[in-house]
């Protein structure tokens, strides 16, 4: 029951909000626009459930009466109309002294909006402050939960075309929702620890991503490859930083080095079905700029993601960090076929030939400082995951300095082909040091 009204009130929140992103789309394109840039924060539809879930829960000793009429969502609009519902919501977050969570926000937006209807300005203000908060892709999100939850509703609202599919709010949000993004992701989630967690929590699946079973799938070719990975991932589609990159000059001049410290720890590899990734133990830094991000996992491409002077390296070697504010930094060693690369025959050694979980081969002990040449000069730009959900704000690194490895080497990677391509620059600039 509670999980039945936690849907119907998440629902009915991303509906309100939706409803409010969509005229003020149409009404003012621009500033939706500007919206859309100031944050990437991904809403997780599945942590909105939770969260949702989890506010009801606290409050259901007060809400009998909800409880007992929440079966029908024309009982529950009853409910909220009363204002106990807000009344209770706006007296819990009172409570906290706590700035609101996006969800939070939404949520409270939404039952504002069911109480006192779309002209209270409190409303419109409530559905603002979340829609600053959120991004495009979280925006597009509540659109097509707003647009689909209205149209069940019986109220008349045009379906955009991308929404459709999704055949209820519920169901369409988790599709967007967080699951998915794996690799660059790992960028994505895999690996210990995540990406970014929207702030922190996102960030950290991000980072993990490679390693764990994705439910929302995704590959390198057909009608899943990376052409189609925006109509789940919106960000990868319409992600204006979307890396990677074509690297060539002119280049922005910057000073700074990077200053890699990196331990040995026991050896943890896993094959996801994207890549081969190794997940590090904790107390592996590097310092950029004098930032110190830790390194989360390590991962392989093939051929290499970026391309240098308009030709890519045999493989890539991503190597996924993240500060304590959640931000990522990826060290891009490009590898070129050439003499066997001792370091590589170690990991190829334990990795697994088809998916699965983590492996921990017996006393097997891993520096991934092997993995680095000795000069770390380096070509440097802002871009994304380079796997759904594509999340931006990833500072890559991309080694001037390549590392051999050999052809039987090359072929002995379970990988054919797991590079995204090349994408707009939209005139970011590229640094050299
Ligand atoms: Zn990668």
């Amino acid at each position: 029951m509670i999980k039945l009204i936690a849907i119907i009130l998440l629902a009915i929140s991303t509906a309100g909000a939706g409803y409010f992103g969509w005229t003020q789309k149409k009404s003012s394109a621009a500033a939706t626009e500007q919206v859309a840039e100031l944050t990437q924060q991904v809403e997780e539809a599945d942590k909105k459930i939770e969260a949702t879930e989890e506010e009801l829960a606290a409050s259901k000793e007060k809400l009998p009466a909800l409880m007992t009429k929440a079966q029908e969502l024309e009982a529950v609009k009853a409910a909220f109309a009363s204002g106990m519902v807000l009344k209770d919501l706006e007296a819990a977050y009172a409570k906290e002294k706590k700035a609101l969570s996006t969800e939070r926000q939404l949520g409270l937006a939404g039952v504002r909006l069911l109480t006192n209807g779309t002209k209270d300005p409190a409303t419109v203000e409530a559905f603002q402050k979340a829609l600053e908060m959120t991004d495009w892709k979280g925006q597009q999100k509540v659109i097509c939960a707003a647009q689909n939850a209205l149209a069940a509703a019986g109220e008349k609202v045009k379906v955009m075309s991308e929404c459709q599919p999704e055949a209820g709010p519920g169901k369409g949000d988790s599709k967007t929702g967080s699951k998915g993004a794996p690799s660059d992701k790992a960028e994505s989630k895999d690996a210990k620890g995540s990406d970014e967690k929207k702030n922190d929590k996102k960030l950290d699946k991000s980072a993990q991503g490679h390693a764990e079973a994705q439910p929302v799938h995704w590959e390198y070719e057909g009608a899943m490859g990376p052409e189609n990975w925006g109509k789940e991932f919106p960000t990868c589609g319409r992600g204006k930083s979307q890396a990677p990159l074509s690297v060539k000059g002119p280049y922005e001049k910057v000073r700074y080095s990077l200053a890699p410290d990196y331990k040995q720890g026991q050896l943890k590899i896993v094959n996801n079905g994207h890549t081969i990734q190794v997940n590090v133990p904790n107390g592996s830094k590097i310092r950029i700029d004098g930032r110190p991000f830790e390194l989360v996992q390590f991962h392989f491409h093939r051929p290499s993601e970026e391309h240098i002077d308009g030709k890519p390296s045999a493989m890539v070697i991503h190597l996924v960090h993240k500060n304590m504010e959640g931000e990522l930094a990826v060290l891009a060693v490009m590898l070129r076929e050439g003499n066997e690369n001792p370091v590589i025959k170690t990991l190829w050694t334990h990795a697994p030939k088809n998916a699965g979980s983590e492996v921990l081969p017996d006393g097997v002990m891993f520096n991934p400082a092997s993995l680095l040449p000795k000069e770390l000069d380096f070509f440097h730009y802002d871009g994304s995951l380079t796997t759904p959900p594509c999340t931006e704000k990833v500072k890559f690194y991309i080694l001037k300095t390549q590392v051999s490895i050999s052809k039987e080497q090359i072929s002995d990677f379970p990988f054919k082909m797991n590079a995204r391509p090349i994408q707009p620059s939209n005139g970011r600039p590229i640094y050299s040091n």
